[in-house]
């Protein structure tokens, strides 16, 4: 491991640390936080903190709520952004019940899990994930907008305005958090943005885009904007994806890399992929959890509707990016930043494995444009559509018993039921649309 207990004492003390972050995500993707001060770390870091598991949704019940937080030594990182006053440094937990038993409702043990599975099968998953967001500006009290002041687009270098100005800053934190950037620009709508880090190790991406979320509504906030990940903010523009892109190694070794194929792709990638895409349906409940994330699973905006997968084409929900030799890796499309990256990775990696174990052949590759075809074109294809609507996309988790499996009997029964209720909230209201359309019609 990176740290030992004594390394990171040290450093607490040369850095002048005063608070340190504890860090874990209930099973919803929200990032907790309990601070301690410097003079507690050491009995922490020996015996972990005890903490009210009843106080966080979708944990547990009040009769079991005693839970204990367990540092996890290697994601110790100072917080940048913070000056010499009051420095602070953060580190992710694993949370354990009383009888300290890993707690199932834990999404990164979640994660662990299905990772362990896929070690004894002799895999690493790699994750290179591409999270785009918007900057909005703030009103007098400080309130989010749907403002943007930039009319950028695409790759654009907009005149160094407020959110390119934000964009850099939180790139240099991250920087000093220890990120590796690949890229990061402009996206096609007026205030978006995307950043993308190097591929690591599934664990270590999942606790880096929770890192990363939390660094960028910091920054930005310290900039006067709101950043939001919700999927579709604004009607007729963009909405925000997060294109997981993955690759399984073994011993260093690309396993979705085969020179002599015409796509480079080994049989155990087009597994893979035949499994990612009989679980399609089902996965997008988890990695699709909001009503929201549907209002972006729409044509006409680079996400994708239809289950297919392609080498050459955008469109669809698997690309193939090319050129990329023995980095070969297939980019699923539909994921979106309000997702659990930990519960996503979790059972996008189970829905591979089960293509891998069962040799489930995916059908051949779409490289016409899907969108462009008919109904009946489509049909003939084989080509079917991702769920419409959130209560969709839980009929279908429903009835799939392998990511079922992958969440655990308490995630996946909290889960459900907090989003059925989510469903139900929603379905019940008068939206807007429905009084233009129809007040003074009827
Ligand atoms: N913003 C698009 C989406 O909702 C993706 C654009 C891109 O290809 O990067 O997925
Ligand atoms: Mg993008
Ligand atoms: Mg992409």
């Amino acid at each position: 491991s990176k740290y030992t207990r004594e390394d990171i004492l040290s450093i607490v003390e040369d850095e002048g640390i005063e608070f340190i972050y504890l860090q874990f995500t209930d099973i919803f993707g929200v990032m907790k936080n309990v601070a301690i001060t410097v003079e507690e770390l050491n009995n922490v870091l020996e015996e972990g903190i005890i903490f009210d598991g009843s106080a966080i949704d979708g944990f547990v019940r009040i009769e079991e709520s005693d839970m204990r937080l367990k540092p996890d030594l290697n994601t110790f990182t100072i917080h940048p952004w913070r000056g010499n006053f009051g420095r602070e440094a953060r580190i992710i937990c694993d949370v354990y019940t009383s009888d300290g038993e890993p707690f199932e409702g834990d999404p990164r043990y979640i994660l662990k899990k299905a990772c362990r599975e896929a070690k004894n099968m002799g895999y690493d998953l790699f994750i290179g994930p591409e999270c785009e967001f918007f900057l909005f500006h703030t009103d007098e009290q400080g309130k989010p907008t749907l403002n943007t002041h930039d009319e950028a687009g695409y790759f654009d270098l907009a005149p160094s305005d407020l959110g390119e100005n934000a964009r850099r800053d939180i790139i240099m934190n991250l920087k000093k958090m220890g990120f590796e950037i690949e890229a990061s620009h402009h996206e096609v709508a007026p205030g978006q943005h995307e950043i993308d880090f190097k591929q690591d190790e599934a664990l270590n991406a999942a606790d880096k885009i929770m890192t990363l979320k939390t660094i960028i509504r910091v920054v930005a906030k310290n900039h006067g904007l709101h950043a939001t990940f919700m999927p579709k903010p604004v009607f007729g523009i963009s909405g925000s994806g997060m294109h997981i892109n993955q690759s399984l190694m073994k011993n260093g070794e690309n396993m979705f890399y085969d020179d002599l194929d015409r796509f480079k792709l080994s049989k155990t990638a087009y597994y893979y992929i035949g499994g990612i895409l009989k679980h399609a349906k089902a996965l997008c409940a988890i990695t699709n959890p909001t009503v929201n994330s549907y209002k972006r699973l729409v044509s006409g905006y680079e996400a994708p509707v239809y289950i297919a997968w392609s080498a050459k084409n955008r469109s669809p929900l698997i690309r193939i990016p090319s050129n990329t030799g023995k980095n070969t890796r297939l980019e699923l499309r539909s994921p979106d930043p309000s997702c659990n990256p930990y519960l996503s990775l979790a059972v996008i990696l189970k829905a591979g494995l089960d293509g891998i174990k069962n040799k489930i052949e995916p059908p051949l590759p779409i490289d016409k444009n899907i969108y462009e075809m008919t109904d009946d074109e489509r049909a003939a294809c084989g080509i079917e559509s991702l769920p419409q609507s959130l209560e969709e996309a839980l009929y279908c988790i429903e009835r799939d018993e392998v990511i079922r499996e992958a969440l655990g009997d308490h995630v996946y029964n909290r889960f459900v039921e907090a989003k059925k209720i989510e469903w139900e909230e929603y379905r019940n209201r008068i939206t807007p649309w429905e009084i233009e359309k129809y007040l003074t019609k009827f």
